[in-house]
């Protein structure tokens, strides 16, 4: 099977924090593998913006660091290399002050798409927004991309869509959230949308439940000053859960636009139900296997943030009623991995004498590692033993399926720029979805805060804090093995 490629617009992109570590390690590295697809135009620039005094050609070296770092060898063509470079330009510029301004202006074409990528502070958005309006650097064409954390309550989630809507359109905002980007994610709206099999099933009369799962082996050790002010609920659940959750509970939209997509994930962040505090555990790491623990990575003794946080929450709607969603995410688990995973309910009625090879059909939507779904049935175990059941995996993984050019699958960040380059909005996050988000999520937060609950302790490398257990224990259910 060969994937197609289908260069979009040419165009001018400015990354505002062009030198710093997400343009070096994602970004970047993004654009320039969409060169070697001949999916970026070689008349297409992209303007490095940040604070440092650098040349254009002191840029491109740093670039060809970045690249040389961050690209699998095998992906690293040396020509291909210098001529993407030799689209790179740099301005110096200040975010808050006057500096670089002009020259930015300058350097921009016309009849061409512009787009802004903010990779800096989000204290800095409104600096910029501004100065691009007042320099009359930003058009009714341009576009905006804004990186996480979006606000960090309801109030500064706000406060950040005023300061952006008052020198763009919300068509001009693209909020980027990596998750939505991913292949897997999008092929689960495919399999729902697509297909007559999935989607009579696709309610509380069928399933039984729904885990979202996202562990990481890593710690926050240094950036433990940062993640302490935010916390595993901000981090993870607020935005990227949420939009998975999103994705699996919406209707059917009415056709495959942005805004109708987004309209149908907006009902349910809105249908989601306040979580009692016996629905909520918060973990944080120990120290262990020879490191140290939370506390010492977040250089704070007392901290109550957690590094770790299960849920169940509950959609209140027709569709969903009484289906618990368990959500959960944490820091150096046993294994990094990411999931969704579907647990239909039983048949009516058995009519095999031996269920002791029964179990549930599970749909399971792997993002990381190993981008793929599965759908586990029930067959005949094979043989003359009887009628004896086993259960079986259904693969639907690319790597089978695409075989060689599953590598070529773009990273969430390649498809995302090349969408906002293309002005499809469908896998971006509008302002009231993301209002609508932290609406639900401040009352959860404000409530352990108020109790001054503490996080349980887990060990390192384990699969969270005990409690997380108990929570699906006393439903009758387990979860799923992170590996
Ligand atoms: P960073 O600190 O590595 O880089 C910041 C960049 O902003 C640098 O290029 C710096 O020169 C520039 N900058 C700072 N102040 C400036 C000013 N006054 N004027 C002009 N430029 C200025 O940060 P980062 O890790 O690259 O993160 C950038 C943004 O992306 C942040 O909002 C962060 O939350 C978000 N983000 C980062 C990651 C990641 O993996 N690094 C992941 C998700 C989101």
């Amino acid at each position: 099977m060969v994937s197609r490629v289908i260069p979009v617009d040419v165009f001018d992109l400015v990354i505002f924090g062009g030198t710093g570590d997400l343009a070096r390690r994602k970004i970047l590295p993004g654009l320039y593998r969409r060169f070697l697809a001949a999916q970026m135009p070689a008349e297409s620039r992209i303007i490095g913006a940040a604070r440092a005094e650098l040349t254009d050609q002191e840029y491109r070296d740093q670039v060809r660091a970045a690249i040389a770092e961050f690209v699998p060898a095998d992906r690293q063509d040396p020509a291909a290399i210098e001529g993407f470079l030799a689209r790179l330009h740099y301005v110096a510029i200040d975010a808050t002050g006057a500096n670089g301004w002009a020259q930015l202006k300058a350097l921009m074409r016309e009849n061409v798409v512009r787009a802004f990528y903010f990779s800096v502070a989000p204290s800095l958005f409104g600096d910029i927004a501004q100065r691009l309006s007042d320099h009359g650097i930003a058009d009714a064409w341009s576009r905006v991309v804004v990186e996480k954390p979006f606000g960090r309550d309801l109030a500064s989630a706000r406060a950040l869509n005023a300061c952006l809507a008052r020198h763009f359109n919300e068509t001009q905002i693209y909020r980027i959230d990596h998750y939505l980007g991913k292949e897997t994610v999008q092929n689960l709206m495919a399999v729902r949308f697509a297909n007559i099999l999935f989607e009579p099933l696709w309610k509380a009369e069928y399933i039984d439940h729904v885990q979202i799962t996202v562990a990481e082996t890593v710690g926050v050790e240094g950036r433990g000053a940062y993640y302490d002010k935010s916390g595993a609920m901000r981090d993870m659940v607020q935005n990227h859960l949420m939009q998975l959750l999103c994705l699996i509970a919406m209707e059917p939209p009415y056709h495959f636009d942005p805004d109708a997509v987004r309209d149908e994930k907006l009902k349910v962040i809105r249908a989601l139900k306040p979580v009692p505090p016996e629905d909520i555990v918060r973990g944080q790491y120990g120290p262990g296997n020879g490191e140290a623990g939370y506390l010492a990575h977040a250089e704070n003794p007392n901290s109550r943030t957690e590094s770790y946080i299960a849920l169940k929450v509950q959609i209140s709607n027709w569709r969903w009623q009484g289906v618990p969603f368990y959500l959960r995410t944490g820091k150096r688990l046993r294994a990094r991995a990411s999931e969704i995973a579907i647990t239909f309910k039983p048949p009516p009625h058995a009519i095999f004498d031996d269920a002791s090879g029964w179990h549930e059909n599970v749909l399971v939507i792997r993002l990381q590692p190993n981008e793929g779904m599965n759908l586990m049935v029930m067959i005949k175990e094979p043989g003359p033993g009887g009628m004896r059941l086993m259960q079986v995996p259904l693969d639907m993984s690319f790597a089978e399926a695409l075989g060689a050019e599953a590598a070529d699958v773009p990273d969430a960040y390649e498809r995302l720029i090349m969408d906002v380059i293309r002005g499809n909005q469908t896998l971006f996050m509008r302002g009231d979805e993301v209002e609508a988000a932290w609406a639900w999520t401040d009352p959860i937060i404000e409530g352990w805060e108020a109790r001054g609950d503490r996080p349980q302790i887990y060990d390192p490398g384990s699969s969270g804090p005990e409690d997380a257990l108990m929570l699906m224990h006393r439903d009758g259910r387990r979860w799923r093995e992170i590996r």
